[in-house]
């Protein structure tokens, strides 16, 4: 069987596909208020993702997180969702979400055969959601949560972006958040995607300083539990949930890298933190076969970079927002 491997020798299993850059929130770090969505035309149809998902599959890839901007925002995500699920080889779909219309697809999402979900939230102070992500939505994100809950997922956990001065006094209440409601959270450091209008150097905050925040009061333990993903966690004692720590200044986790994304108007992004890609769109419009699909594939690998190169200095490197890129 053909497989991803990178000049590096990493072998790719986990495909980010992002359905959408349209999002029902505007978090400050994300992207702008007057951000300006891409023609519908542009975005890559539910035939193509599925094709592509397929030539994926056969090169080995098992794991697939949907993603976005908001991917609920793409309708009829569940059909979606149940297709990918089918394909053979496939043996995760995954999805991260910001959670407001979990109400609504929690079902759909869990009898379309999805395993976990992932939800995105950075503070439990309803005021202050509303300045982070500029809309007063976090009732419908507790709520989104209460509903998954009602479904026996894999897992569900939790996403926070911890910003200095923003929301690190929230470390502590949001993980009190995760244990009471039996889920794992990861928290992440910020990175320096697309111009924000404030200094990341200012608010950024390490893993490190994140986990002696905890520290003081839950006692932490190394876990060797994995998720596919870039998140190292630890056990908290005496409790079911985990605590993972996403670390991609402090951390550089990209010798094991083991997935590539493509972006809601079909580009290859080979890694976060470079602009490398490749333009599958356009092959696939251009009507391509599947054994060219597969090459192009196998070739645009040799264009993933050894490692990410964020740096929070005053010039911002990486001009793409993260719903651009799917994160
Ligand atoms: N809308 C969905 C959500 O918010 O979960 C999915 C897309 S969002 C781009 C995926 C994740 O990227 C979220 O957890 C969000 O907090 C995170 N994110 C966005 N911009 C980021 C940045 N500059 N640094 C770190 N994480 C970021
Ligand atoms: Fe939307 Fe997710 Fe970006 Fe927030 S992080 S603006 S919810 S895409």
């Amino acid at each position: 069987m053909k497989q991803l491997i990178d000049p590096f020798g990493r072998k790719i299993e986990y495909l980010r596909i992002s359905v959408t850059d349209r999002c029902d929130l505007r978090c400050s770090y994300c992207m702008s208020e007057d951000v300006e969505f891409l023609p519908r035309q542009d975005i890559l149809s539910f035939e193509e993702i599925i094709r592509l998902a397929k030539s994926f599959a056969l090169l080995g890839v098992t794991k697939i997180r949907i993603t976005g901007g908001e991917p609920l925002m793409r309708k009829k995500l569940p059909e979606l969702i149940a297709s990918i699920k089918a394909i053979e080889g496939i043996e995760e779909v995954v999805i991260t979400t910001n959670g407001t219309l979990l109400t609504q697809y929690a079902k759909p999402l869990f009898e379309a055969g999805l395993s976990r979900l992932n939800i995105s939230l950075d503070t439990l102070q309803a005021d202050r959601f509303k300045t982070l992500t500029r809309r007063d939505r976090l009732q419908a994100v507790l709520d989104g949560i209460e509903e998954a809950k009602k479904y026996p997922f894999e897992s569900i956990k939790l996403n926070a972006v911890v910003m200095r001065g923003m929301n690190d006094d929230e470390i502590i209440p949001l993980a009190d958040f995760a244990i009471a409601n039996d889920i794992d959270i990861t928290f992440i450091e910020e990175m320096p995607l697309g111009e924000v209008g404030y200094d990341r150097s200012v608010t950024f905050l390490s893993s490190a300083e994140i986990k002696s925040e905890i520290e003081k009061k839950y006692s932490l333990e190394s876990s060797s539990y994995k998720t596919g993903g870039p998140a190292v966690y630890c056990n908290v004692e005496n409790q079911k949930t985990k605590i993972g720590f996403i670390s991609p200044h402090s951390n550089n986790f990209c010798s094991d890298c083991n997935r590539v994304r493509i972006t809601a108007v079909g580009r290859l992004l080979l890694c976060l933190g470079n602009e490398n890609s490749q333009d599958l769109r356009t092959t696939l419009r251009a009507g391509c076969s599947d054994e060219d699909l597969t090459e192009q594939l196998i070739s645009a690998l040799q264009l993933k970079p050894e490692k990410h190169n964020f740096d929070l200095g005053e010039e911002v490197k990486i001009l793409r927002f993260m719903s651009h890129t799917g994160g």
